[in-house]
């Protein structure tokens, strides 16, 4: 990563942190689940409202460490309004990049501003900082009531 390049993304995990975005409880959701990170102890809730398999409203609330809520923030923002398909297709896209499989440089992907979260699988501490909330999203979509990152 060159400096300017971990600046960006320091700089934005900073700002998600200080305003992360569609933070709170979903009151009457269709969907939601609990996420849990032993590893470092981050806990997040996502709640969605699904319907006509569109994902109309998604927000989250818990506890984490930066990345986590940087992370989480970020994908409320790129999964409202998908349909569950899409959605589906990003997270596997998301999934594939932290673990170094997916090069957004070279690969195609609609991961937008996500891609700046390319470099994590060079610090697997962090991997399932980043991919929590992903996992508890496709768990609620699942109407799973609980994943574990174990
Ligand atoms: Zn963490």
């Amino acid at each position: 990563m060159s400096s300017s390049n971990t600046e960006l993304y320091q700089q934005v995990i900073l700002e998600h942190n200080r305003k992360p975005r569609n933070f709170g409880k979903l009151e009457g959701c269709t969907n939601q689940s609990e996420g849990y990170n032993p590893l470092c102890g981050d806990h997040i809730w996502i709640y969605l409202n699904v319907e006509d398999d569109v994902v109309q409203d998604i927000k989250f609330e818990g506890d984490g460490c930066a990345i986590c809520k940087a992370s989480t923030s970020m994908m409320t923002m790129a999964l409202k309004g998908k349909t569950k398909d899409e959605a589906r297709k990003i997270f596997d896209q998301f999934h594939k990049m932290v673990l170094g499989q997916l090069h957004p440089d070279k690969d195609p992907h609609e991961l937008g501003r996500l891609a700046m979260f390319q470099n994590i699988w060079q610090y697997p501490s962090r991997v399932k900082c980043a991919a929590l909330s992903w996992h508890t999203f496709v768990g609620a979509l699942n109407n799973e009531s609980s994943v574990s990152t174990e």
